[in-house]
């Protein structure tokens, strides 16, 4: 029989985080290993976890060990304490040792992520010529099986000697090695793939978060914007009445018998500073309708829902120069337009965004030359880039971000109109398509602007973005 375990298994370690060897290997491909290597070297074996408990299914168990040692309590405990301790972790080779249980020929490597031991491969069950037959049935008595049983069974265990068992064991610890670096590399890869995951949820959850704030600034900016417009026509209503009150002093200032003291100190007030006055209020209040209708047409924008379609990119873009001919042929300026690849958007928006484009490309053209506007686009990935790139006036780098903001204007007092809308109302319907819209240029030679739209195809995953 076996003297007492060289190490405590009950001090094994367990798998530390809940580590499992079915988290990092597939136990159907393990179990074939574990057959084909039982069937190939005839030992029995099976795969247990740090404490004994079996993972795999036995393969080429004797009948002594699965009928009658393991089917005893006592038995059955003490092969797992054996099976703990023979699998203990020893990197230098595997622990060959007589059965703590039976007394049989045993063998164990362990399996390990880094430092973590996952689990036992053991090997075993075989008896060599030096085996004491009395000394094993004495242990029939101690686990309580019947002793003739116990004897036939025992005369069955296969027989192997020593030298070989030794060799097999030596194999087992290899193999075992092994596991252990594909183990160590499979956790790696796995871990690699949870952080990509979560840091993929973040951004959907920022995502969300970010069109659900969009959606309430959006709110907010209607809801202000369409509250203004009352008090905006009363400050419009009352000042058409004042200039008609005004209107009908200057009558009553003409009239003859009025006495000249009066006349002389009112004419001033109502010839020049009411009229004055009139004109800045005026003026305020047209810059205060421009600004209003502005950010209401940026809300609906935000609220429109979109019709999703495959859009033939050409027709789209011809159409949308032909609704502008008049301003190109004005303008002296010449548009190319390559053939496009199709994408997934609403047809009116994006019209909307390459009229916006086209438009400032002819505002904004440079006084030495007539404009060239040339509309291209390409695929990338899961995306079309869509190019508008003119020979206009460019814009300086520092401005590049700064011209996407609402109202910002480069050129507010110069001679061409506009109210600092267009380029946002672009960008609002590309991100309404989830794509992105930038800007190249270089000063005094022209600018390119990219819009990056999905490809025709995925229309739910957009409709579920932009909702
Ligand atoms: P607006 O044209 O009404 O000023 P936009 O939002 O369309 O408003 O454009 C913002 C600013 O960006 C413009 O005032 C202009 O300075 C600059 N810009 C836009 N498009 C071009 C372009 N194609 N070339 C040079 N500058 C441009």
């Amino acid at each position: 029989m076996p003297s007492a375990p060289t190490e405590n298994p009950s001090a094994a370690p367990a798998p530390a985080a809940g580590l499992q060897l079915a988290d990092l290997f597939d136990l159907t491909e393990i179990q074939e290993i574990q057959d084909a290597f039982a069937r190939a070297t005839g030992v029995a074996s099976i795969i247990t976890d740090p404490q004994g408990r079996p993972i795999t299914r036995p393969s080429n168990f004797c009948y002594l060990c699965e009928h009658i040692i393991r089917r005893t309590p006592t038995g059955l405990a003490n092969c797992m304490t054996s099976a703990a301790t023979i699998g203990r972790r020893h990197p230098e080779s595997a622990v060959i040792q007589p059965c703590l249980s039976g007394g049989l020929w045993d063998a164990g490597t362990s399996i390990c992520v880094g430092d973590q031991h996952i689990a036992n491969w053991l090997i075993g069950q075989v008896r060599d010529d030096a085996a004491n037959d009395e000394q094993m049935l004495a242990y029939a008595r101690t686990i309580g099986a019947d002793e003739a049983e116990y004897r036939a069974a025992l005369q069955q265990v296969p027989r192997m000697s020593r030298e070989q068992f030794l060799h097999i064991g030596a194999a087992l610890h290899l193999i075992g090695r092994q596991l252990s670096h594909l183990a160590y590399q499979n956790r790696q890869q796995a871990e690699a793939i949870a952080a990509r995951r979560k840091a993929e949820q973040e951004r959907e959850h920022l995502v969300q978060a970010l069109a659900l704030k969009n959606r309430e600034l959006e709110n907010v900016l209607y809801t202000a914007s369409h509250d203004l417009r009352s008090p905006l026509l009363n400050i419009q209503g009352f000042s058409r009445r004042l200039a008609q009150a005004c209107e009908d002093l200057r009558g009553l200032l003409a009239q003859p018998d009025l006495p000249a003291g009066p006349r002389d100190a009112a004419t001033p007030i109502i010839q020049e500073q009411i009229p004055k006055a009139l004109h800045f209020i005026r003026s305020g209040v047209d810059k205060m309708e421009t600004l209003i209708g502005g950010l209401l047409r940026i809300s609906r924008l935000g609220q429109v829902t979109l019709h999703l379609q495959t859009l033939d990119m050409n027709q789209l873009v011809q159409r949308t120069v032909a609704a502008g001919a008049f301003q190109i042929q004005e303008a002296g300026a010449t548009i190319e337009v390559l053939p496009l690849p199709t994408c997934t958007g609403d047809a009116t928006l994006l019209s909307q965004a390459f009229s916006n484009l086209i438009d400032n490309a002819l505002k904004y053209r440079h006084a030495d030359r007539a404009p060239r506007i040339r509309i291209s686009g390409q695929i990338a990935g899961e995306r079309v880039i869509y190019c508008v790139a003119d020979n206009g006036i460019g814009i300086a780098p520092e401005h590049l971000e700064k011209i996407w903001e609402l109202f910002r204007r480069l050129h507010p007092t110069g001679t061409t109109g506009g109210e600092g809308l267009g380029l946002t109302i672009v960008r609002r319907i590309v991100e309404r398509h989830d794509g992105h819209v930038w800007v190249e240029s270089a000063p005094g030679e022209g600018s390119r602007f990219l819009l990056a739209l999905p490809l025709a195809g995925p229309i739910r995953a957009i409709a579920k973005v932009s909702a």
